[in-house]
Protein backbone atom coordinates (compact mmCIF):
# COMPACT_ATOMS: atom_id res chain seq x y z
CA UNK A 1 0.00 0.00 0.00
CA UNK A 2 0.93 3.36 -0.87
CA UNK A 3 2.68 5.76 1.86
CA UNK A 4 0.04 8.27 3.84
CA UNK A 5 0.51 12.24 2.08
CA UNK A 6 0.79 15.17 4.44
CA UNK A 7 0.96 18.26 3.41
CA UNK A 8 2.44 20.51 6.71
CA UNK A 9 2.31 24.46 5.73
CA UNK A 10 4.82 26.72 7.66
CA UNK A 11 6.93 23.94 7.28
CA UNK A 12 10.15 25.28 8.10
CA UNK A 13 8.72 26.51 10.88
CA UNK A 14 9.63 26.17 14.51
CA UNK A 15 6.39 24.34 15.03
CA UNK A 16 6.00 23.26 11.59
CA UNK A 17 9.60 21.28 11.26
CA UNK A 18 8.76 19.45 14.37
CA UNK A 19 6.04 18.13 12.77
CA UNK A 20 7.64 17.46 9.78
CA UNK A 21 10.23 15.24 12.23
CA UNK A 22 6.79 13.89 14.21
CA UNK A 23 5.18 12.54 10.25
CA UNK A 24 8.25 11.24 8.62
CA UNK A 25 8.69 9.15 12.26
CA UNK A 26 5.22 8.35 11.97
CA UNK A 27 5.94 6.78 8.25
CA UNK A 28 4.33 9.11 6.21
CA UNK A 29 5.17 11.23 3.08
CA UNK A 30 5.97 14.49 3.95
CA UNK A 31 5.46 17.78 1.76
CA UNK A 32 6.56 20.75 3.45
CA UNK A 33 5.62 24.24 2.08
CA UNK A 34 6.82 27.50 3.49
CA UNK A 35 7.60 31.18 1.93
CA UNK A 36 10.59 31.31 4.20
CA UNK A 37 9.37 34.82 5.75
CA UNK A 38 9.98 33.71 9.02
CA UNK A 39 10.56 30.34 8.08
CA UNK A 40 14.16 29.24 8.01
CA UNK A 41 15.13 26.01 6.02
CA UNK A 42 17.91 25.16 8.56
CA UNK A 43 15.16 23.34 10.34
CA UNK A 44 14.26 20.98 8.15
CA UNK A 45 18.28 20.46 6.46
CA UNK A 46 18.16 16.86 7.88
CA UNK A 47 15.17 15.87 6.33
CA UNK A 48 15.96 16.56 2.84
CA UNK A 49 17.91 13.04 2.60
CA UNK A 50 14.70 11.42 2.94
CA UNK A 51 13.11 10.03 0.23
CA UNK A 52 9.47 10.40 1.66
CA UNK A 53 10.52 14.61 2.24
CA UNK A 54 9.25 16.90 -0.09
CA UNK A 55 9.62 20.93 0.34
CA UNK A 56 7.84 23.87 -1.95
CA UNK A 57 8.93 27.29 -1.56
CA UNK A 58 5.50 28.72 -2.31
CA UNK A 59 3.17 31.49 -0.29
CA UNK A 60 -0.02 29.82 0.26
CA UNK A 61 -1.94 33.31 0.42
CA UNK A 62 -1.92 32.29 -3.59
CA UNK A 63 -3.20 29.60 -5.13
CA UNK A 64 -2.00 26.25 -3.98
CA UNK A 65 -1.66 22.83 -5.77
CA UNK A 66 0.05 19.75 -4.94
CA UNK A 67 0.20 16.79 -7.39
CA UNK A 68 -1.37 13.37 -6.52
CA UNK A 69 -3.31 12.39 -3.56
CA UNK A 70 -3.14 14.62 -0.08
CA UNK A 71 -4.68 12.61 3.22
CA UNK A 72 -4.12 15.25 5.78
CA UNK A 73 -2.99 18.90 5.71
CA UNK A 74 -1.88 20.58 8.68
CA UNK A 75 -2.05 24.61 8.16
CA UNK A 76 0.74 26.17 10.35
CA UNK A 77 1.99 28.92 8.27
CA UNK A 78 1.63 32.21 10.07
CA UNK A 79 3.87 34.88 11.82
CA UNK A 80 3.59 33.71 15.72
CA UNK A 81 4.77 36.49 17.72
CA UNK A 82 4.05 39.76 18.48
CA UNK A 83 7.07 41.46 16.85
CA UNK A 84 6.41 39.39 13.30
CA UNK A 85 3.01 40.35 13.30
CA UNK A 86 3.40 43.47 13.91
CA UNK A 87 6.15 43.86 10.50
CA UNK A 88 3.92 41.79 8.77
CA UNK A 89 0.61 42.63 9.40
CA UNK A 90 -1.02 42.39 5.94
CA UNK A 91 1.15 38.70 5.27
CA UNK A 92 -0.32 37.94 8.68
CA UNK A 93 -3.83 38.37 7.76
CA UNK A 94 -3.49 37.25 4.26
CA UNK A 95 -2.13 33.55 5.17
CA UNK A 96 -4.96 33.72 8.30
CA UNK A 97 -7.53 34.10 5.88
CA UNK A 98 -6.94 33.61 2.04
CA UNK A 99 -4.14 31.02 2.91
CA UNK A 100 -6.59 28.80 4.79
CA UNK A 101 -9.16 29.41 2.40
CA UNK A 102 -7.15 28.05 -0.86
CA UNK A 103 -5.86 25.36 1.86
CA UNK A 104 -9.68 24.28 2.52
CA UNK A 105 -9.92 23.85 -1.11
CA UNK A 106 -7.31 22.09 -1.34
CA UNK A 107 -8.28 19.57 1.10
CA UNK A 108 -11.85 19.46 -0.30
CA UNK A 109 -10.70 18.28 -3.75
CA UNK A 110 -8.42 15.86 -2.33
CA UNK A 111 -10.83 14.64 0.15
CA UNK A 112 -8.34 15.27 2.80
CA UNK A 113 -8.65 16.08 6.84
CA UNK A 114 -7.43 19.22 7.50
CA UNK A 115 -6.28 20.66 11.03
CA UNK A 116 -5.31 24.18 11.16
CA UNK A 117 -3.44 26.18 13.71
CA UNK A 118 -5.11 28.48 16.04
CA UNK A 119 -4.38 30.33 19.07
CA UNK A 120 -4.75 31.27 22.18
CA UNK A 121 -4.70 34.39 21.39
CA UNK A 122 -8.56 34.24 19.96
CA UNK A 123 -9.30 34.79 23.67
CA UNK A 124 -7.71 37.88 23.16
CA UNK A 125 -6.97 39.76 26.81
CA UNK A 126 -8.95 37.16 28.70
CA UNK A 127 -12.20 38.04 31.08
CA UNK A 128 -12.04 34.22 31.93
CA UNK A 129 -9.57 32.55 33.49
CA UNK A 130 -8.56 30.06 33.08
CA UNK A 131 -9.52 29.68 29.17
CA UNK A 132 -11.88 26.91 28.64
CA UNK A 133 -13.21 26.56 24.72
CA UNK A 134 -16.04 27.61 25.19
CA UNK A 135 -14.86 31.29 26.29
CA UNK A 136 -15.41 33.59 23.27
CA UNK A 137 -12.95 36.16 24.30
CA UNK A 138 -12.05 40.02 24.36
CA UNK A 139 -10.17 40.68 21.32
CA UNK A 140 -9.27 44.22 20.31
CA UNK A 141 -9.68 44.21 16.54
CA UNK A 142 -7.92 47.70 15.18
CA UNK A 143 -5.26 46.90 18.18
CA UNK A 144 -1.68 45.63 17.26
CA UNK A 145 -2.65 42.42 17.55
CA UNK A 146 -5.82 42.44 15.71
CA UNK A 147 -4.23 41.02 13.13
CA UNK A 148 -3.11 37.96 14.15
CA UNK A 149 -5.89 37.52 16.36
CA UNK A 150 -9.04 38.23 13.71
CA UNK A 151 -7.27 36.08 11.02
CA UNK A 152 -7.23 33.15 13.55
CA UNK A 153 -10.94 33.62 14.70
CA UNK A 154 -11.64 34.15 10.77
CA UNK A 155 -9.79 31.02 10.21
CA UNK A 156 -11.87 29.17 12.73
CA UNK A 157 -14.71 30.21 11.53
CA UNK A 158 -14.03 28.92 7.53
CA UNK A 159 -12.87 26.36 9.02
CA UNK A 160 -15.92 25.38 10.62
CA UNK A 161 -17.87 26.75 7.32
CA UNK A 162 -15.91 24.10 5.61
CA UNK A 163 -17.14 21.13 7.84
CA UNK A 164 -21.26 22.27 7.90
CA UNK A 165 -21.26 23.21 4.34
CA UNK A 166 -19.19 20.94 2.72
CA UNK A 167 -18.48 17.64 5.00
CA UNK A 168 -14.80 18.31 4.92
CA UNK A 169 -12.50 16.72 8.22
CA UNK A 170 -11.80 19.38 9.91
CA UNK A 171 -9.28 19.84 13.41
CA UNK A 172 -9.12 23.30 15.07
CA UNK A 173 -6.14 23.08 17.69
CA UNK A 174 -5.85 26.27 20.02
CA UNK A 175 -2.31 26.77 20.87
CA UNK A 176 -0.67 28.02 23.56
CA UNK A 177 2.68 29.37 24.59
CA UNK A 178 5.14 26.86 23.26
CA UNK A 179 8.70 26.85 23.46
CA UNK A 180 11.59 24.68 22.42
CA UNK A 181 14.56 24.32 20.03
CA UNK A 182 14.52 25.97 16.51
CA UNK A 183 12.38 29.22 18.01
CA UNK A 184 13.97 31.91 16.43
CA UNK A 185 16.54 34.10 18.57
CA UNK A 186 15.05 37.16 17.68
CA UNK A 187 11.55 36.22 17.38
CA UNK A 188 10.44 38.90 19.83
CA UNK A 189 8.97 36.41 21.93
CA UNK A 190 9.78 36.28 25.94
CA UNK A 191 11.66 32.82 26.26
CA UNK A 192 14.21 33.69 22.92
CA UNK A 193 14.32 37.44 24.39
CA UNK A 194 15.57 36.80 27.69
CA UNK A 195 17.71 33.78 26.51
CA UNK A 196 19.38 35.84 24.50
CA UNK A 197 20.10 38.41 26.38
CA UNK A 198 21.38 36.36 28.95
CA UNK A 199 23.68 35.03 26.64
CA UNK A 200 24.81 38.60 25.18
CA UNK A 201 25.62 39.57 28.62
CA UNK A 202 22.24 42.18 28.30
CA UNK A 203 20.05 43.10 31.13
CA UNK A 204 16.76 40.97 30.93
CA UNK A 205 13.93 43.09 29.86
CA UNK A 206 10.82 42.43 31.35
CA UNK A 207 8.12 44.74 30.28
CA UNK A 208 5.32 46.11 32.48
CA UNK A 209 5.78 45.29 36.25
CA UNK A 210 6.02 41.40 35.12
CA UNK A 211 3.05 40.45 37.05
CA UNK A 212 1.24 39.03 33.19
CA UNK A 213 1.28 35.35 33.03
CA UNK A 214 1.57 33.01 30.92
CA UNK A 215 1.93 28.79 30.35
CA UNK A 216 4.69 27.63 28.57
CA UNK A 217 4.39 24.10 26.56
CA UNK A 218 7.46 22.48 25.94
CA UNK A 219 7.29 21.54 21.92
CA UNK A 220 7.38 17.61 22.19
CA UNK A 221 4.23 17.94 24.47
CA UNK A 222 2.21 20.39 21.72
CA UNK A 223 3.45 17.64 18.25
CA UNK A 224 2.04 15.01 20.71
CA UNK A 225 -1.64 16.56 21.66
CA UNK A 226 -2.06 17.97 17.99
CA UNK A 227 -0.91 14.69 16.33
CA UNK A 228 -3.70 12.96 18.66
CA UNK A 229 -5.99 15.75 18.05
CA UNK A 230 -5.81 14.96 14.31
CA UNK A 231 -6.46 11.11 14.39
CA UNK A 232 -9.76 11.90 16.43
CA UNK A 233 -13.01 12.56 15.75
CA UNK A 234 -13.03 15.37 17.55
CA UNK A 235 -14.64 18.59 15.39
CA UNK A 236 -14.67 21.35 17.35
CA UNK A 237 -11.68 23.62 18.98
CA UNK A 238 -9.40 22.32 21.31
CA UNK A 239 -6.81 23.65 23.61
CA UNK A 240 -3.07 22.90 23.94
CA UNK A 241 -0.74 23.85 26.35
CA UNK A 242 0.67 23.68 29.44
CA UNK A 243 -1.63 24.91 32.73
CA UNK A 244 1.72 25.27 34.83
CA UNK A 245 1.38 29.22 35.26
CA UNK A 246 3.89 31.88 35.86
CA UNK A 247 4.33 35.22 35.60
CA UNK A 248 7.07 37.08 33.41
CA UNK A 249 8.65 38.55 36.61
CA UNK A 250 9.00 35.09 37.82
CA UNK A 251 9.77 33.76 34.37
CA UNK A 252 12.68 36.30 34.25
CA UNK A 253 14.24 35.25 37.50
CA UNK A 254 14.10 31.38 36.17
CA UNK A 255 16.01 32.22 33.27
CA UNK A 256 18.56 34.37 35.53
CA UNK A 257 19.60 30.97 37.35
CA UNK A 258 19.25 28.90 34.29
CA UNK A 259 21.83 31.00 32.69
CA UNK A 260 23.63 31.68 35.20
CA UNK A 261 23.98 35.44 34.10
CA UNK A 262 24.63 38.23 36.31
CA UNK A 263 22.90 40.69 34.44
CA UNK A 264 19.73 42.13 35.91
CA UNK A 265 16.18 42.80 35.08
CA UNK A 266 14.87 46.01 33.44
CA UNK A 267 11.26 47.10 32.83
CA UNK A 268 10.03 48.57 30.14
CA UNK A 269 6.56 49.18 29.04
CA UNK A 270 4.05 46.74 28.54
CA UNK A 271 3.08 46.55 24.29
CA UNK A 272 -0.12 47.82 24.23
CA UNK A 273 -3.21 45.07 24.66
CA UNK A 274 -0.83 42.31 25.52
CA UNK A 275 -2.59 39.97 27.64
CA UNK A 276 -2.94 40.02 31.69
CA UNK A 277 -3.14 36.49 32.08
CA UNK A 278 -3.47 33.31 29.89
CA UNK A 279 -3.53 29.73 31.25
CA UNK A 280 -5.35 26.79 29.38
CA UNK A 281 -7.99 24.92 30.83
CA UNK A 282 -7.16 21.45 28.91
CA UNK A 283 -9.86 19.50 30.21
CA UNK A 284 -11.10 18.56 26.80
CA UNK A 285 -7.89 17.74 25.45
CA UNK A 286 -7.77 15.18 29.04
CA UNK A 287 -11.04 13.49 28.04
CA UNK A 288 -10.95 13.27 24.67
CA UNK A 289 -7.23 13.09 23.41
CA UNK A 290 -5.93 11.27 27.10
CA UNK A 291 -3.10 13.79 26.87
CA UNK A 292 -1.20 16.29 29.48
CA UNK A 293 2.26 17.76 29.53
CA UNK A 294 4.85 15.03 30.58
CA UNK A 295 7.73 18.17 30.05
CA UNK A 296 8.21 20.06 33.33
CA UNK A 297 9.31 23.59 32.38
CA UNK A 298 12.69 23.13 34.36
CA UNK A 299 13.20 20.69 31.68
CA UNK A 300 12.70 21.90 28.93
CA UNK A 301 14.03 25.14 29.42
CA UNK A 302 17.43 22.81 30.09
CA UNK A 303 16.94 21.46 26.29
CA UNK A 304 16.14 24.97 24.80
CA UNK A 305 19.41 26.60 26.13
CA UNK A 306 21.53 24.06 25.23
CA UNK A 307 19.88 24.77 21.82
CA UNK A 308 20.49 28.40 21.60
CA UNK A 309 23.69 27.89 23.33
CA UNK A 310 24.75 25.97 19.71
CA UNK A 311 23.91 28.65 17.38
CA UNK A 312 26.53 30.73 15.69
CA UNK A 313 27.32 34.67 17.32
CA UNK A 314 25.23 35.86 13.99
CA UNK A 315 22.28 34.28 14.87
CA UNK A 316 22.98 35.66 18.27
CA UNK A 317 24.15 39.30 17.64
CA UNK A 318 21.85 39.66 14.60
CA UNK A 319 20.10 43.16 14.71
CA UNK A 320 15.96 43.02 15.25
CA UNK A 321 15.21 42.53 18.61
CA UNK A 322 12.48 43.56 20.80
CA UNK A 323 11.28 46.27 18.62
CA UNK A 324 8.11 46.55 20.82
CA UNK A 325 8.44 50.52 21.84
CA UNK A 326 5.53 52.52 20.64
CA UNK A 327 3.10 49.65 21.59
CA UNK A 328 2.36 50.74 25.22
CA UNK A 329 -0.52 49.66 26.79
CA UNK A 330 -2.79 52.54 27.13
N1 LIG B 1 7.79 40.04 27.34
C1 LIG B 1 8.71 40.64 28.20
N2 LIG B 1 9.95 40.92 27.72
C2 LIG B 1 10.35 40.61 26.45
C3 LIG B 1 9.43 40.00 25.59
C4 LIG B 1 8.15 39.72 26.06
O1 LIG B 1 8.40 40.92 29.37
O2 LIG B 1 11.51 40.93 26.11
C5 LIG B 1 6.43 39.74 27.85
C6 LIG B 1 5.29 40.22 26.96
O3 LIG B 1 4.97 41.56 27.24
C7 LIG B 1 4.21 39.25 27.37
C8 LIG B 1 4.94 37.96 27.70
O4 LIG B 1 6.30 38.34 27.92
O5 LIG B 1 3.54 39.70 28.53
C9 LIG B 1 4.89 36.93 26.60
O6 LIG B 1 5.22 37.55 25.40
P1 LIG B 1 5.46 36.80 24.03
O7 LIG B 1 5.81 37.81 23.02
O8 LIG B 1 6.40 35.68 24.26
O9 LIG B 1 4.08 36.11 23.66
P2 LIG B 1 2.53 36.46 23.85
O10 LIG B 1 2.08 35.46 24.83
O11 LIG B 1 2.38 37.86 24.39
O12 LIG B 1 1.95 36.32 22.51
Amino acid sequence: MSKKRVLITGGAGFLGSHLCDRFIKEGFHVIAMDNLITGDLRNIEHLFKHKDFEFYNHDVSTFVHVPDKLDYILHFASPASPIDYLKIPIQTLKVGSLGTHNLLGLAKSKKARMIIASTSEVYGDPMVHPQKEEYYGNVNPVGPRGVYDEAKRFQEAMTMAYHTYHGLETRIVRIFNTYGPRMRLNDGRVLPAFIGQALRGEDLTVFGDGSQTRSFCYVDDLVEGIYRLLMSDYVYPVNIGNPDEITIGEFAEEIIKLTGTTQKVIYKPLPKDDPMQRQPDITIAREILDWEPRVSRSEGLKITYEYFKSLSKDDLYTKEHNTFEGFVRK
